[in-house]
């Protein structure tokens, strides 16, 4: 069931897209199934959660942290996570950086961008992120490395808006890709995507999508 789903789902995509499997809320079985089935590469937004199943499942698996994070849980990831996707503030990245030093080693992230019309959503506006990075403090932030930026779209139905919010999100890429990382190649992902509107990301310009429940069905609290 979820090899077939994954195999139908990767038929769907670009060859330059990367699938990270959201498996939050679905137990380790679930996990070793896409992971049988050739899935490397695993999604988690809950620190707990994602420690427990990092611990029990093979050692190869890249894990992404994708969800909200606080600043005091980064240290437990800190060790091995391979990327972080929801940066949202200059304080997380600078603690990000802190703990990745202790590890020695050099963590990848992605900046949040808010372009939802949703008071919940975590996120830099596009205004902000350009003031963050024109100062230089990031810079600062040795152990960290910005490799792109993340999106969410609005939860409707409405697809010229989300297309219209996925396409907001992709000049601004263009735009730092341009400026601010013009001497740094590493700046190339795009995460924006979810089982109800990847395809409609991909078409602007996405470069890994976050898919769960089309993956897994629907999530079960453990
Ligand atoms: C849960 C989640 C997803 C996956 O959502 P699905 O609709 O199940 O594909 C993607 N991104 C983030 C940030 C999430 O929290």
């Amino acid at each position: 069931m979820i090899s077939e789903n994954l195999q139908q789902l990767k038929a769907t995509l670009k060859p330059n897209v990367q699938l990270v499997a959201v498996s939050k809320f679905h137990p380790v079985e679930a996990l070793q199934e896409a992971y049988d089935a050739g899935q490397r590469v695993f999604g988690e937004s809950h620190v707990q959660e994602l420690m427990a199943k990092e611990e029990v499942l093979p050692k190869d698996i890249e894990w992404h942290f994708i969800g909200h994070l606080q600043t005091n849980k980064v240290k437990y990831m800190a060790p091995f996570v391979s990327l972080i996707h929801a940066v949202d503030s200059l304080k997380l990245l600078k603690e990000i950086d802190k703990q990745a030093q202790k590890c020695e080693r050099t963590i990848d992230v992605l900046l949040q961008i808010h372009v939802a019309k949703e008071e919940t959503k975590f996120g830099f506006s596009p205004e902000e992120v350009k003031e963050l990075l024109a100062d230089g403090t990031w810079k600062d932030c040795r152990h960290v490395r910005i490799v792109g930026l993340m999106a969410m779209a609005t939860n409707t139905d409405n697809k010229e808006q989300i297309a219209q919010e996925f396409e907001t999100v992709r000049q601004l890429f263009q735009d730092l890709k341009t400026s601010v990382f013009a001497s740094e190649p590493s700046f190339k992902e795009l995460s924006m995507g979810m089982s109800g509107d990847y395809l409609i990301a991909q078409e602007h310009g996405s470069t890994m999508v976050r898919v769960g429940s089309l993956i897994f069905g629907e999530r079960v609290y453990l």
